[in-house]
């Protein structure tokens, strides 16, 4: 999996986590994601680069999400740290979930709403099986780093809407049947599983070891603060910890 780090530092999302907005910016940080979500761009644009150029700009205020996959290359680009709040569902999901899109083929002609015709399936389904495996591979990483199980943390953000932590959306589902494709949640949900125990992670999550970098400790709290603050310039998902 190759991952491109490209925060999305002009958004106003990034900003409102880099100044600790209020507490679900905070209790996100702190505890991490607690959950998955799986999204589709809903246009025909394979290009991850071209989002986040699109959406790194103080004026797109609309959504903001931790990462899109390439259509054309399968690669990551990751758009938030994991551990920030991100703008993806339009509900609840938001406080406990990280957000992904998979980017869509150009090849695709969308009519009203999530229906779309296809100019050149061969071209789509690539890319559609490219973007998938990319996100299997992504999930099972992320479900390893936070001990999080596959099979319960992942949504799409067709069923957070069915549960009502989301807004009413098709995707990514509508992707894959309006391309005649069979593909379900159950089945990416069990491909990520299998990949973590392919990887051999234990399959009881919180049970692996933890390597934490530690790169100072204080008594003083203000000095832990100037630190931590020098820290966030490069590596933005510093914490602080009191013991
Ligand atoms: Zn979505």
């Amino acid at each position: 999996m190759k991952l491109i780090q490209s925060f999305l530092t002009n958004n106003p999302c990034y900003q409102a986590n880099l100044k600790r907005q209020d507490t679900r910016y905070t209790d996100f940080q702190r505890r991490g994601p607690v959950g998955l979500m799986l999204h589709s761009v809903g246009c025909a644009q394979p290009s991850a680069e071209v989002f986040v150029r699109r959406w790194n700009r103080a004026d797109y205020d609309r959504a903001c999400v931790h990462a899109f996959i390439d259509g054309n290359t399968g690669a990551v680009w990751q758009t938030l740290p994991w551990n920030y709040r991100g703008w993806h569902g339009g509900g609840s999901c938001n406080n406990t979930h990280i957000g992904v899109e998979l980017c869509e083929p150009d090849c695709l002609v969308y009519g009203s709403g999530a229906s779309f015709t296809v100019r050149d399936r061969n071209r789509a389904v690539a890319v559609a099986t490219r973007t998938r495996n990319a996100a299997v591979e992504l999930f099972a990483m992320l479900c390893k780093q936070y001990s999080l199980d596959p099979m319960q943390a992942i949504v799409s953000h067709r069923e957070g809407g069915k549960q009502g932590i989301a807004s009413g959306h098709a995707d990514p589902e509508h992707l894959w049947s309006g391309l005649g494709l069979d593909w379900t949640m159950d089945d990416f949900r069990s491909m990520v599983r299998d990949r973590l125990h392919a990887d051999g992670a234990d399959p009881s999550p919180g049970t692996q070891p933890l390597y934490r970098v530690q790169i100072g400790a204080f008594h003083n709290r203000a000095y832990a603060e100037a630190m931590l603050a020098k820290a966030r310039k490069q590596f933005p998902e510093a914490y602080l910890k009191k013991e």
